[in-house]
């Protein structure tokens, strides 16, 4: 018998996340303040108090395993442990040696793997007294996690929803409104940084940067809320770390260990809880030729074309600079599907692991992600985001590669979520109106012609 699915049971569930900071060869460049622009101190890493203090000694910690608090465990087990797949009909479709495995964080009532953190920041929230959380979302991936997230821990939620999407994915914003989210299009009238934007472009459609400035400003001006953020941030991705906790031991329940790991990054937040897990092998010496392979759109490129340098988190200029890839934060990408991939930034841990050669990246095409996508549905059945199109892209190309070589690897890919409200791209991919866009080089670079000054 074929052992197709790998299960833990809730028992198995990890209880701890895990905090790379401690374990990396040279420490990260310390977050700057938005103002002075000075390292910032890591007590309080922000002017006001945007985030509860639990989440701020979170984003600088160094003790190396965290405890997950029993009533976000409570939570997690509301559908985690998340299922460790072998793609045995892909690996067959496309005849490879290769052994292909999934970890589909599609199986959340959000559809992503967005609520393992989401959780644990309302939890955080509401332990110290916060009424409201404020924040920005894209396609609506995130903002449907949060409003998720805030109902179980009866508070409010507030989301800027990027305007072309809240318009382009009305079923996203129903979902966030079923969770009893408030949510409007961003730019907004409801904050200062809507209403300029807006006055100068009432046609404005947005971008996950202004988003988050709007988000920032509510939060700023609030005092009774505190602003959430969906990727990029360290306690982001040490929350997601339990998704790569629990694949190590469902591939050791499958005698496995990848050869190859690839994950699509937006944030970076995904893919990072994903890999960090094992990267700690890669780091210690222990599996050194473990290759880990961001995957990024080409309409919007931050790691492989984007400098690593000092940049805002946000469009406006209000959240900290932080020492990553980035596409200039007033960059506006092309309105590619994959909403989740559309930062013109990307997490600081991730940039630092590229710097030190522990990980890879590559851009590709939305169109050759689609048809990646939908060999991977008629193979497996998921029909994935198309965010994790992207990998799936990649993951493939690897596998036909071993297919060449007579080399039987293993990979392993991060699918992120399904593509359930995405079917209006697929609509497009299959009647062949999809387009590609390319690398916005001129755009790039008016951007970046407005990087803040550091040193
Ligand atoms: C938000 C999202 C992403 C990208 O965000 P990361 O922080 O890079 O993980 C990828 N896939 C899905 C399904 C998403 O919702």
């Amino acid at each position: 018998m074929k052992h197709t699915k790998f299960m833990l049971s809730e028992k198995e569930m990890p209880t701890r996340w895990y905090n790379v900071l401690p374990d990396l060869p040279e420490p990260l460049p310390p977050e700057r303040h938005p103002v002075t622009k000075e390292p910032c101190p890591m007590e309080s890493p922000l002017p006001p108090p945007l985030f509860p203090d639990a989440i701020n000694r979170q984003e600088f910690s160094t003790e190396r395993w965290i405890d997950i608090p029993e009533e976000v465990q409570d939570v997690y087990r509301t559908w985690r442990p998340t299922m460790l797949h072998r793609a045995y009909r892909l690996e067959q479709e496309l005849d490879t040696p290769a052994r292909i495995f999934y970890k589909y964080e599609g199986t959340s009532q959000a559809g992503s793997h967005k609520p393992n953190t989401a959780v644990a920041q309302a939890y955080y929230s509401k332990k110290e007294g916060v009424r409201r959380l404020a924040t920005e979302t894209g396609a609506g991936q995130w903002g449907s996690a949060l409003s998720m997230g805030c109902v179980f821990f009866g508070l409010e939620c507030k989301v800027y929803m990027v305007r072309a999407s809240y318009h382009q994915k009305p079923y996203r914003r129903s979902l966030m409104e079923t969770w009893g989210a408030k949510v409007v299009p961003s730019p907004s009238p409801d904050t200062e940084v809507g209403r300029k934007l807006l006055k100068d472009d009432p046609e404005c459609p947005g971008s996950l940067g202004i988003a988050i400035s709007e988000a920032l400003e509510d939060a700023f001006v609030h005092d009774d809320t505190k602003y959430s953020i969906g990727s990029v941030a360290n306690h982001v991705l040490l929350h997601q770390t339990i998704i790569g906790e629990e694949t190590r031991k469902q591939m050791e329940m499958a005698d496995a260990y990848p050869d190859i790991i690839v994950g699509n990054v937006g944030g970076g937040s995904n893919f990072a809880g994903q890999f960090i897990p094992w990267i700690r092998d890669k780091i210690s010496g222990k599996k050194p030729d473990m290759r880990i392979i961001c995957v990024e759109p080409e309409a919007c490129p931050t790691m492989t074309k984007g400098p690593y340098t000092w940049d805002f988190g946000d469009a406006a200029g209000l959240a900290p600079i932080l020492k990553m890839h980035t596409l200039g934060h007033g960059f506006i990408p092309a309105p590619v599907h994959a909403g989740g991939l559309r930062y013109h930034g990307m997490a600081p841990i991730i940039c630092h692991l590229h710097k030190l050669g522990f990980v890879e990246a590559q851009a590709v095409h939305q169109t050759v992600t689609f048809e990646a996508g939908v060999r991977f549905a008629r193979a497996e059945g998921i029909i994935p985001a198309p965010e994790s199109c992207h990998n799936i892209r990649v993951a493939i190309d690897e596998a036909l590669r071993c297919r060449e070589a007579g080399e039987s690897k293993t990979i392993l890919i991060a699918l992120s979520g399904h593509g359930h409200f995405d079917l209006g791209a697929y609509d497009e991919y299959l009647s062949g109106r999809l387009q590609d866009y390319e690398y916005p080089k001129e755009k790039v670079l008016a951007a970046l012609a407005d990087l803040p000054q550091v040193e």
